[in-house]
């Protein structure tokens, strides 16, 4: 308290010297009262002022530089500061980013997985399909063999026919899907093995029927003239109706459908194999089936199937 009354004494002071300080100095007292009321102090003028002065204007810019400094601190503090803070964003900023970064990176190799984990599932399938389709097929040929080489298969039709291996072909209604069997229009039809019989029409083949075997082959053949007596249990051997034209033939034959078992139905195998063998009253398809002399059949020649079998 009595530093900071020194101090403005000695502002006041200074305030109160008449501009023309030097000139009046004569007329002043020679002894000036300084301090505090309670104790005062008596100091030569002469001596004194110019000191005070001196000392004061130090105080001064003293205080003035420690403003300065202060402040110049402050301000710096403040920069730094800004600087730490900004420092601190950019840091926040580039680890927000590295954990922007690493989360793809996560992601990416996450999806990678799932890929790869995928992509085995898929190899898997396609292997499981793939060797479902091969057993599928080895068990179609062996069904095959076997029906080939069976004498207790029969031909489905009598007398003389004659035929080819037109599996796959392309026919105005779509893939054909099994063997023409060219004969007599009203020839009989055998039951080619035991099963049980179903008559039925078919809007594009007209009559026809389905034989079912105990083991699950599938029969079916169309165009028909007549059915056979009845539905139900058949014996190979059995006639079972007759050839025609029905449906949208356009001759006398007896399209031939053979789908192997378990599956049966659904599971088409071509049948070419099974007649080419088991059908010995066979005539080249080039021949008219009147055609007996012997001579004559020399000059046509058999075609065989191509071993399609899918
Ligand atoms: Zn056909």
């Amino acid at each position: 308290m009595s530093r900071i009354f020194c101090v403005l004494s000695i502002t006041s002071l200074l305030a109160l010297l008449p501009s023309g300080y030097s000139s009046a100095q004569e007329n002043q007292p020679a002894l000036i009262e300084v301090g505090e009321n309670d104790s005062p102090f008596l100091l030569e003028r002469k001596l004194t002022l110019p000191f005070f002065t001196s000392k004061a204007s130090k105080v001064i810019s003293i205080i003035e530089n420690r403003i300065e400094a202060t402040t110049t601190a402050l301000t710096d503090l403040a920069t730094t500061f800004e600087s730490i803070r900004s420092r601190q964003e950019i840091i926040e900023k580039s680890l927000e980013n590295v954990a922007v970064l690493l989360l793809e990176r996560i992601e990416e190799a996450e999806k990678i997985m799932v890929g790869r984990a995928e992509k085995l599932e898929n190899i898997e399938e396609a292997d499981k399909v793939r060797l479902q389709k091969d057993k599928k097929k080895y068990e179609n040929i062996e069904t095959i063999m076997k029906l080939a080489n069976s004498n207790d298969w029969v031909c489905p039709v009598s007398n003389t026919i004659k035929f080819y291996d037109s599996w796959n072909e392309n026919r105005p209604r779509g893939i054909h899907r099994g063997v023409d069997l060219v004969g007599f229009y009203g020839a009989d039809l055998y039951a080619p093995v035991d099963g049980e019989i179903t008559f039925f029409w078919d809007s594009v083949g007209g009559k026809s029927f389905r034989l079912i075997a105990e083991n699950g082959d599938y029969y079916f053949g169309t165009h028909l003239y007549r059915y056979g007596k009845k539905s139900g249990k058949v014996l190979a051997g059995d006639v079972i109706g007759q050839l025609g034209a029905g449906g949208n033939a356009t001759g006398p034959h007896l399209h031939f459908e053979f789908h192997a078992g378990p599956i049966g139905r659904g599971n088409e195998v071509n049948p070419y194999q099974i007649v080419n063998r088991r059908c010995t009253n066979r005539i080249p398809i080039e021949m008219p089936l009147n055609h007996t002399e012997e001579e004559e059949r020399g000059k046509y020649m058999f075609s065989y199937g191509n071993f399609e079998w899918d």
